[in-house]
């Protein structure tokens, strides 16, 4: 459906719905009903476009700053349309979006950034100061909103650390546009934004000529996420979308062998001295780029055969085109990105030294530090008899879920909710129940008709 004709269903189903009765009776209310007070929530306060503040995030390993750089229209909202409010509490920062001058709470959502990483690396730990680029986005508010940023201190808790606020209709609002005349491939699109988790993949290091390529590894992907449960049995819950970056050089930066390339997204690998870490920071392209299409999550798709990837939770989830294990790579990287699931795994060598603070429950859905106070966020998936922590005994609970240690790059003091699971080793195999019930349960949110 084109934008216009969407937005026409939208003002249609608002004039359909008195707008008070939002969530009392939900439960009451059919799907019908319940998606239109939904959609009507949605435009009481929003119109379906997207407003995007570019920042700056700045600091050291234990100060951090966020500066303003600009803030942007953008014409798609791919997004939330139900449950605006409704985040778990996922992510080392915290959006929140008040409706001003009475400060109602009107959207809610939580990221991660490579800031945030870089902060845990030894280079910060050496006390160097550090800027990198970052973007927060919410659907294009209808009146002036505040915009709040809280970060997750070492001991998990939030506290704000940036707030500003924006007028919808100021001139300070950049509604230009980049990238003009630049493809989007619809690779398989079942039903409108406000209904559907829109992936979208952006191609990097594809030159001109290798945009047949581009196309060819796009499919790929397609096919290969919905090989993996639970995006197969949800595959109807989904819009992929594919653009390519134009770059003028094929494949990714490769600092450790000299190669420079000049590409769309700047993609490198040795991200924060890590080989196999491929990342962009280059986070205004990127967005000026996916604002193309509407997005809830985004794949860096990236023109190499060397083994790499890279996944931050509502940042993007970023793999190697071309490596042996590229099936693998693109649905642990899409874990990480879209579903928030952390690594289960502790015997690779990686660029953190302090990830995963000790006595602090890690807020991924996969792991668990067993504190006292904190009921084990699984616990409705084992069974009673099933020792909690479970021992690594293959032929009793090689497959079973219970909470073994190791997990989070850490041998000692963290656990996982199996033995194995695509989130800890690589190979052939699936997300283990509770990373699967985890990414059914963001699919169902990125997709509720709300209440
Ligand atoms: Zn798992």
């Amino acid at each position: 459906m084109n934008r216009r004709s969407r937005v026409a269903v939208i003002h249609l189903l608002a004039l359909s719905v008195v707008t008070a009765a939002v969530t009392a009776d939900a439960d009451a209310l059919n799907d019908g009903e319940r998606r239109s007070v939904a959609v009507s929530a949605f435009t009481d306060s929003f119109v379906p476009r997207g407003m995007r503040l570019d920042l700056i995030h700045s600091g050291t390993a234990d100060s951090e700053r966020y500066s303003l750089d600009q803030v942007r229209e953008e014409p798609f909202w791919g997004g939330r349309y139900g449950r605006l409010t409704d985040f778990p509490d996922y992510g080392k920062y915290r959006v929140s979006v008040y409706a001003m001058p009475l400060g109602r709470l009107i959207y809610r959502y939580g990221y991660s950034s490579l800031f945030g990483e870089w902060q845990t690396t030894a280079e910060a730990a050496s006390g160097r100061v550090r800027a990198i680029e970052e973007a927060v986005r919410f659907p294009m508010p209808r009146r002036q909103v505040r915009v709040v940023i809280a970060s997750r201190k070492k001991d998990g808790r939030f506290e704000d650390v940036y707030s500003v606020t924006i007028d919808p209709g100021s001139r300070e609002v950049d509604r230009g546009r980049r990238f003009d005349g630049v493809e989007v491939l619809n690779l398989e699109v079942n039903g409108p934004p406000e209904s559907v988790v829109d992936v979208l993949i952006l191609g990097d290091g594809y030159t001109e000529g290798e945009s047949a390529k581009f196309n060819k590894d796009a499919r790929r992907f397609l096919r290969v996420l919905f090989q993996t449960s639970p995006f197969k049995e949800m595959r109807q819950s989904f819009a992929v979308r594919a653009i390519r970056a134009p770059s003028a050089g094929s494949g990714p930066d490769e600092p450790r062998r000299g190669i420079f390339t000049d590409t769309g997204l700047s993609t490198t690998f040795d991200t924060f001295g890590s080989a196999r870490y491929l990342t962009s920071t280059r986070s205004r392209d990127l967005r000026d780029l996916a604002a193309l299409a509407p997005y809830d999550t985004l794949i860096v798709m990236v023109n190499t055969s060397r083994y790499g990837g890279g996944g931050i939770f509502g940042l993007y989830s970023v793999f190697a085109s071309d490596n042996e294990f590229d099936e693998y790579i693109m649905t642990h990287e899409f874990g990480h990105g879209f579903a928030g699931l952390g690594d289960e795994y502790y015997s690779s060598s990686v660029a953190y030294s302090d990830f995963y603070p000790r006595g602090v429950e890690p807020w991924e859905p996969n792991l668990t530090a067993l504190l006292k106070d904190h009921p084990l966020k699984w616990r409705a998936l084992v069974d009673d008899s099933t020792p909690i922590p479970t021992p690594p005994d293959r032929a009793r609970y090689g497959n079973v879920v219970g909470a073994f240690e190791g997990a989070g790059y850490s041998a000692k003091g963290l656990y996982r909710p199996a033995m194995d699971c695509k989130m800890f080793s690589k190979g052939n195999k699936g997300f283990c129940p509770v990373c699967k019930a985890a990414v059914e349960d963001m699919i169902r949110l990125l997709t509720s008709p709300g209440g």
